[in-house]
């Protein structure tokens, strides 16, 4: 899928229990990939993110743990293939401020942020907003 528009949509996507996965009892896993929990990938997050048209939107990890962790785990899930993510961020109050209403995130938990919110699992929707953008020809 090719097409012309870049970045009209923000992807923020979190690390831990979304990105990658844990089986453990525990409901969060915070700094699970340096603590060496065993985790997995969510591989139909990551290939829905991988198939979606790449021009079309812009990929933010980011991570409670900070830009560092977020770039770890990011690193862990694509490879170090830069040209998947654009930017890692610390995700906290100061940088909900940078989400706006056009914006997805994707997160296992609920941030106070205003703009849509699937969680790690909602990947239909997801695909239809990395389609539905994906197929629109923009107007110039
Ligand atoms: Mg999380």
């Amino acid at each position: 899928m090719m097409c012309n528009r870049k970045g009209n949509v923000r992807v923020f996507v979190d690390c831990d229990d979304t990105l990658i996965l844990f089986d453990e009892e525990a409901e969060t896993n915070p700094y699970g990939l340096w603590r060496g929990d065993a985790y997995r990938v969510n591989e139909v997050l990551v290939d829905t993110l991988r198939q979606a048209c790449r021009t079309c939107f812009t990929l933010i990890i980011w991570s409670g743990g900070g830009a560092k962790y977020a770039k770890a785990v990011s690193d862990a899930v694509f490879g170090d293939d830069l040209g998947e993510v654009d930017a890692w961020l610390d995700k906290g109050r100061p940088t909900f401020d940078l989400v706006r209403e056009n914006d997805v995130v994707i997160d296992d938990q609920t941030l106070a942020v205003q703009c849509e919110q699937l969680t790690p699992h909602d990947i239909e929707r997801l695909r239809e907003l990395l389609h539905d953008n994906g197929g629109v020809t923009p107007a110039t």
